[in-house]
């Protein structure tokens, strides 16, 4: 059989989104699944649009994902000689031809085709022209004005339109540089593409394309258009619906192995399996199984996944991905707290932002304390608790949680209180909020000096008893 070939064609006039980052990806896939080769090309022709920076956020994105190209970089703006050559030839042919209509003209002319309710494509005006006056000019395709184009679509199966329909689409602007549908024939062809899978907006291209390709003599390659990923309200996915650049969520903590997997399901899917390693994807993947209606972009799954793949680190992988994100001061804990960290908090967090946010108490100098929670554990009774609380904690013979633990329950004992009395109290002190892991387990990390200083600090917040009629103030002592 041939070897497949496909290639990723994005414009560097956006940051890559999620639609781009899943059309990358099935063409990845699928060259992968059939040993072929994955080509990347930049059309950059449109210089007004396109930019260095989105260049190498495409870049940055797709290396994340571990979007691998085999072939490339190639730029569309480095490739003009070729396209140039093949205008010339379709000139020579009278397959193209100079349209001289300034954007004025135009304009004018489609005004009055709109007021007299007629079709607003180019009106054919150059057509014809013979002369070569020393002007601008554009050059336009010469599509054939009666019978009709067809392609079969590998993912919607025959499609048909009809040519009078189709306009005498610009191919090359007045400033020379080739329009999309001509460039990215041109390119198809000389890469030997075999299968050019996008996304669904361009299925208006795509006959275009193919008059271009037998205008010029070449068999066009199979299509396959993607369908369009929507939002949970099922329109077109936008900022509404969540980030859409996929940078963002590297940004956001999520995983690149989750963002693939989630990306992979957006529109095809292997019976109900939802995990996938990019092997099993390689190995999986096949353009039949591609859905033709549109996919829901659906957050709470990704960051469900996210957490999946977070869960199956191991303590020091996830210390190692979680680095970035985490404060500079989690880096003088030794190596041991750390890995404990890692332990107490992944069954809990979805994403290294949140792995950060949930542990980052531990690391900071100061407590953050909730305000709401000061004022409901902070009591005046537990002032004495904390008094014996460091008192005993200091005698602690080895910090083990084992050994805080039984000092937490001779007082409870002793006093006869509930744990809770004492333990909400301390998990305020010491993490500033009512909800935390284990408590031991958190003065285990934090160590004996930590702990103990936090629970003094937390005695500045406690509120002194009032003073009680028989006791105090100068009328009881009088
Ligand atoms: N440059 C086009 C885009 O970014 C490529 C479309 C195609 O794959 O043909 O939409």
């Amino acid at each position: 059989m041939e070897k497949i070939v496909t290639r990723f064609a994005p414009s560097p006039t956006g940051t890559l989104h999620l639609g781009g980052a899943r059309t990358a990806l099935f063409n990845f896939l699928f060259s992968r699944h059939h040993q072929g080769k994955f080509i990347l090309r930049i059309e950059d022709t449109d210089r007004t649009r396109s930019t260095d920076e989105y260049i190498q956020d495409i870049l940055e994105a797709l290396t994340w994902l571990g979007i691998q190209w085999d072939e490339g970089l190639y730029y569309q703006s480095q490739r003009m000689e070729l396209y140039h050559q093949n205008v010339e030839r379709l000139l020579s042919e009278g397959k193209a031809y100079r349209c001289y209509c300034t954007t004025e003209e135009l304009e004018a002319r489609r005004q009055i085709a709109l007021e007299r309710k007629e079709n607003t494509r180019y009106d054919g005006h150059c057509r014809d022209r013979q002369d070569r006056p020393d002007l601008p000019y554009v050059v336009r395709f010469r599509t054939p004005q009666s019978g009709s184009i067809s392609f079969t679509d590998l993912i919607h199966g025959p499609i048909t339109f009809v040519n009078s329909e189709l306009d005498d689409l610009v191919i090359i602007r007045a400033d020379k540089t080739p329009t999309y549908n001509f460039s990215v024939v041109i390119d198809d062809v000389d890469m030997g593409i075999t299968h050019v899978i996008r996304g669904d907006d361009h299925i208006n291209n795509t006959p275009r394309q193919v008059l271009i390709y037998q205008a010029l003599g070449f068999s066009p390659p199979l299509f396959a258009h993607l369908p369009m990923i929507h939002g949970a309200d099922r329109t077109k996915l936008s900022k509404r619906h969540g980030a859409t650049a996929v940078i963002e969520y590297r940004k956001d903590g999520y995983l690149p192995q989750a963002m693939v997997n989630y990306l992979a399901r957006l529109g095809w899917g292997f019976g109900d399996q939802e995990i996938f390693s990019p092997d099993d994807l390689i190995g999986k993947f096949d353009l039949k199984d591609v859905s033709k209606s549109a996919a829901i972009f659906n957050p709470e799954k990704l960051v469900w996944l996210n957490h999946q793949y977070l869960m199956k680190e191991s303590n020091e992988g996830l210390i190692e991905l979680a680095r970035p994100f985490l404060d500079p001061a989690a880096g003088k804990l030794p190596g041991e707290s750390l890995l404990k960290v890692a332990e107490i908090f992944k069954p809990r967090a979805r994403t290294l932002v949140e792995f950060n946010e949930q542990s980052r108490f531990l690391f900071l100098d100061t407590v953050e304390t909730d305000p709401e929670a000061a004022q409901k554990f902070f009591t005046p009774d537990v002032k004495n608790l904390f008094y014996e609380l460091i008192r005993k904690l200091k005698e602690v013979p080895a910090w083990k949680e084992k050994e805080i633990e039984d000092v937490f329950r001779n007082i409870v004992q002793a006093r006869g209180i509930k744990m809770a009395k004492i333990a909400q109290a301390v998990r305020v002190a010491l993490t500033g909020k009512t909800v935390s892991p284990g408590l031991f387990e958190i003065m285990g990390i934090l160590g004996q000096g930590k702990t103990l200083q936090r629970i003094e600090s937390a005695l500045d917040k406690i509120p002194s008893a009032p003073p009680s009629p028989s006791e105090g103030g100068a009328l009881g002592r009088g």
